[in-house]
């Protein structure tokens, strides 16, 4: 039997925890937020869900990942189909037919590709090498301009040109009149939210939480303590920022509770322009379709930031001078952290979707465990 401590109470967190107790080792998990599930987090306010770190809409290509998650929550039929709001001009996302017939009036599959490939011949054929040319290359220069320049210059802090083409691509296009925005077969929204998950998770009689505690503050007496370290924090942090600091963005939520029963008629509406402040705001009673109180809904307002110390850091940076950085730090923890495993979207910084979390973890499990 091990002693484990596991370092924060988000998804990979709770789903090495899980699998350690289930295997009969002690685990305590210690997470420094008020709350156990990290960005997972929703409450209920007014008979709604609220996601309190953003719209998180669970998705996978994988059947075994769906089953495993199955087991902690039941999922509605949630199908994602943000759309995009530019200067007022509303457009379906991701990139379709409906989006091609709005922007250009054309009809046909055919017609659309024919615009798209008049307006790529501004690379000249040019193999994409970051978002911008990538995003041109995907859906021409109209969409770049309205639907993504703004959004990702506003997300990420800078122009698209320094920004890696692969965020682009997790985006779909799609010459048919389809606006679901995912391609996974699996997808929904929990029945109930997702802190159940985790919950369920952590409720076993091998293991303790207990919230607000840092790690940093004692973290000598732990890696004295304790066999083993799951380490879901950040990587840098965990090494005192010895080779300097990894780049993250930072958000800023502001949610407000209104007195009506639909705001903007949809979960999700982004907004593309460079001017508006706030990339996206979400509407969560729509995750649920239209459950919660009939004379009140519950908003949120996205506003990235650039991160400092202190901050939250909800997304990894991954161009290539913060990848290479990461791998001197990834050098360090495989060659000096002696009992500590680094995990999740953080501890890996890597832009991790739940559905690649639960897998990270399990592929952890495997290793330590198995
Ligand atoms: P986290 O949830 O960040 O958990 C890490 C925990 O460790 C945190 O609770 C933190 O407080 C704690 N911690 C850190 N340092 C310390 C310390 N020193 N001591 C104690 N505790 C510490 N994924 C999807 O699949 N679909 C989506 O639609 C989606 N939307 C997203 C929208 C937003 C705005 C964001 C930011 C993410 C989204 N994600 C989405 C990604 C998803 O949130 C992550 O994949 C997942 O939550 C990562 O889990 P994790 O355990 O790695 O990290
Ligand atoms: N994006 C965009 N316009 C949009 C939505 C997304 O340009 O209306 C770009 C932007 O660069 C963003 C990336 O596509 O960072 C990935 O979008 P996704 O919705 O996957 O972002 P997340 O939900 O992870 O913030």
């Amino acid at each position: 039997m091990t002693n484990y401590l596991v370092v924060g109470a988000g998804l990979f967190g709770a789903t090495f925890a899980y699998e350690a107790a289930k295997r009969g080792h002690q685990v305590k998990v210690i997470e420094k937020r008020n709350h156990i599930a990290g960005n997972i987090y929703t409450k209920e306010v007014a008979g709604i869900q609220v996601h309190q770190y953003g719209a998180h809409i669970f998705h996978t290509t994988n059947k075994k990942i769906w089953d495993y998650v199955h087991q902690f929550a039941d999922f509605n039929r949630y199908t994602n189909t943000p759309i995009a709001n530019y200067h007022g001009e509303i457009y379906n996302l991701p990139f379709n037919m409906n989006t091609f017939n709005k922007l250009w009036g054309v009809v046909t599959p055919e017609q659309a590709l024919a615009k798209i490939d008049e307006q790529r011949a501004v690379l000249h054929g040019k193999k994409p090498e970051n978002l911008e040319e990538q995003a041109i290359s995907l859906v021409g220069t109209d969409i770049y301009q309205k639907l993504i320049k703004g959004y990702t210059e506003k997300q990420w802090g800078r122009s698209a040109k320094e920004l890696p083409a692969f965020i682009i691509r997790r985006l779909p296009v799609r010459l048919t009149y389809d606006n679901n925005y995912f391609n996974d077969p699996y997808q929904g929204i929990p029945i109930g939210g997702y802190t159940q998950i985790v919950e369920k998770m952590l409720a076993n009689d091998a293991i303790t939480v207990e919230t607000e505690t840092d790690f940093f503050e004692h973290q000598e007496e732990y890696l004295k303590n304790y066999d083993k370290v799951v380490f879901t924090g950040m990587i840098d942090q965990y090494f005192d920022y010895c080779y300097g600091e990894l780049e993250y963005r930072s958000l800023q939520f502001e949610t407000e509770e209104l007195d009506q029963d639909n705001f903007q008629g949809n979960a999700v509406v982004n907004y593309t322009d460079a001017k508006t402040p706030f990339t996206r705001i979400i509407e969560h009673k729509h995750f649920e379709f239209g459950k919660g109180d009939k004379h009140k809904t519950i908003i949120t307002r996205e506003y990235p930031k650039t991160w400092h110390r202190g901050d939250e850091p909800y997304y990894p940076v991954n161009n290539s001078a913060n990848n290479a950085l990461y791998k001197k730090y990834k050098e360090l923890a495989d060659t000096k952290a002696g009992n500590v495993i680094f995990g999740g979207r953080l501890g890996q910084y890597r832009y991790y979707n739940m559905d690649q979390v639960i897998g990270a973890a399990l592929v952890t499990v495997e290793k330590e465990l198995d």
